[in-house]
């Protein structure tokens, strides 16, 4: 696997972004304030033309810093920061197994910077069992197409998971109570964002 690959999941995941904005943003209207669909696909846009300027650095690393600098909103920085630690720890080639590590310390930094653990109801309930799903494909001796259709799988039933939970942190957080009953909007976008790994493989 190589830089190629990085920048076809960008690829990926800032078309099923856009796709999906409407979506984003009316989870994002029931619990937070209507704006999660509008500030990701503009971030992968800024993304898609700063990895179309073709300037150096792995494409992960150049998505993440682009993320932080474009989008306004917690999931920029957050989102930001996953890729950007994600492309620090891959060089120009690496293995499924080096994949997986680079995810997990993505993982951790976004729970580092958020403040947040699983539960929370949050981007980490649907990253953290797609993480934790690819190392685990890693273990089993899976290629990587079943490592990533795992890993969809498992950030989708992870993002469905947040729906009865009560958030404790972010916007929804102000919610209490009220903020069960519906699907987090940035573990909803995770879901899109790790299916969109499945795609690049396949191209
Ligand atoms: P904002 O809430 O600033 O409008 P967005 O709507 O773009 O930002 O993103 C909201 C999403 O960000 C939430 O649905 C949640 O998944 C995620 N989020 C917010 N705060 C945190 C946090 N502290 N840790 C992890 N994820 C968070
Ligand atoms: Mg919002
Ligand atoms: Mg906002």
């Amino acid at each position: 696997m190589d830089a190629a690959f990085c920048a076809a999941w960008l690829e990926a995941a800032a078309l099923a972004v856009a796709a999906d904005r409407e979506r984003l943003t009316d989870l994002d209207a029931a619990i937070g304030d209507a704006d999660h669909g509008a500030n990701l696909d503009r971030g992968f846009s800024e993304v898609r033309q700063a990895l179309a300027a073709g300037g150096p650095g792995q494409p992960l690393a150049v998505a993440g810093v682009t993320l932080i600098r474009k989008v306004g909103g917690a999931s920029g920085p957050l989102y930001g920061s996953l890729l950007r630690a994600m492309g620090k720890a891959l060089g120009e080639s690496f293995t499924l197994a080096g994949f997986a590590a680079a995810f997990q310390a993505g993982v951790d930094e976004v729970a580092r910077l958020g403040k947040a653990v699983e539960g929370d109801k949050t981007m980490l309930d649907a990253l953290g069992p797609a993480a934790r799903a690819v190392a685990g494909a890693v273990r089993d001796g899976a290629e990587p197409r079943a490592a990533f259709e795992r890993a969809a799988e498992a950030a989708r039933e992870g993002a469905l998971a947040t729906v009865p939970l009560v958030a404790r942190k972010g916007r929804a957080s102000y919610l209490g109570e009220r903020s069960a009953g519906h699907e987090d909007p940035g573990a909803a976008s995770s879901a899109l964002i790790v299916g969109a790994l499945v795609t690049a493989d396949g191209e």
